[in-house]
């Protein structure tokens, strides 16, 4: 075979190899703790208005890690997650960088983004108290309350350890101080029910069983429950509760987010950004809020009739930043007060 046709050989060959791969001239890689339902009417939308492919690798847990062991070849260009404590996580690691868009900082409200760019975000999701709708009357609440002793044995919520408590508490510290909040752990613990167990949903479910008359969860769950035809039953918890707004009347409730981030070494950084511009947009917004009972970041583009019905989240304007920073702090003061023990016997 001559030079030449051999090179012509090897170009036809790359051709096809171009053609039967991907019909895509541009693709984007995220890496999501976040379940494919979630992410597939975005990435479809996204992609009929962009052409840019989107391939999502899905894992429970570890994937931070696993950008970290591929280091400067790791695939990954964004990460989508929940929960300031993964993103701020994921940023501790060395795992993401730093974005600037003016698409992106003029949707994304300031306390729901880093400030220095390295993650966003996307959703926010009110953590709440659930109220027995047959004894408890009280259509106001606070957080401090919690601790007040006309609550005694009637809290349920899960492990002070889990990063939705965790972020709470260290909202707790950012308003009242140190001394304070651990003061008012101690007493939020001696008001417990039972032990801390199981994830917010059995909370409710304690509720539903007499167990506890107020429960602490995330506001999606509430959707989940109602709307759970695979586990009816879920359907009664959800309609033994209502759901109180804790501080509505002077702070806010406390929200976290599910969000964004630019992977340390995105391989396709201009479609990746493009791709979180997208995610900012009104239309994604409503998509993705949506699909999982959230509210939308973006100012006016309004949470569904559903998540409405179950009142108005006037949402705490501490910044997640300030969050994240007392995070290891809240962790701690968990463990100095025993919480996971529970009550005293
Ligand atoms: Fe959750």
């Amino acid at each position: 075979m001559t030079v030449s046709a051999r090179l012509l050989a090897g170009a036809a060959l790359l051709s096809v190899c171009a053609t039967t791969t991907s019909a895509f001239s541009e693709e984007v890689n995220v890496y999501s703790y976040r379940q494919p339902f979630l992410l597939e009417p975005l990435t479809s939308a996204f992609t009929e208005k962009t052409g840019i492919k989107v391939n999502v690798v899905f894992a429970k847990k570890g994937l931070g890690e696993r950008i970290k062991a591929e280091g400067a070849n790791s695939p990954a260009d964004v990460i989508m997650t929940v929960d300031i404590g993964r993103l701020d996580g994921a940023r501790a690691l060395g795992v993401t960088q730093s974005v600037t868009s003016d698409v992106i900082s003029a949707n994304v409200p300031a306390a729901y983004r880093d400030s220095e760019g390295h993650w966003f975000g996307l959703t926010t999701r009110a953590r709440i108290t659930y109220v027995s709708k047959d004894r408890v009357t009280d259509t106001a609440l606070t957080y401090e309350e919690l601790a007040d002793p006309k609550w005694n044995g009637k809290i349920c919520i899960r492990s002070g350890q889990h990063p939705y408590n965790i972020s709470l508490i260290a909202s707790m510290i950012a308003h009242k101080g140190e001394a304070a909040a651990k003061e008012w752990l101690e007493g939020f613990k001696s008001n417990l029910a039972r032990k801390p167990s199981g994830n917010d949903r059995a909370q409710v479910k304690g509720i539903y069983s007499g167990e506890c008359d107020v429960a602490i969860g995330n506001t999606y769950y509430m959707g989940k429950m109602q709307t759970n035809d695979k586990d009816p039953e879920q359907k009664d918890w959800a309609d033994s509760v209502r759901i109180v707004f804790p501080n509505s009347e002077d702070r806010g409730s406390h929200v976290n987010i599910s969000g964004m981030a630019m992977a340390k070494h995105a391989p396709n950084r201009d479609a990746a950004v493009k791709f979180m511009e997208y995610l900012s947009s009104d239309e994604a917004q409503k998509i993705y809020a949506e699909a999982n009972f959230e509210y939308p970041v973006k100012a006016g583009v309004g949470a569904s009739e559903r998540v409405k019905s179950w009142g108005e989240l006037k949402a705490d304007e501490l910044t997640l930043n300030e969050i994240a920073k007392l995070r290891k702090r809240a962790s701690e003061l968990v463990d100095e007060v025993a919480f996971d023990d529970g009550p005293a016997s």
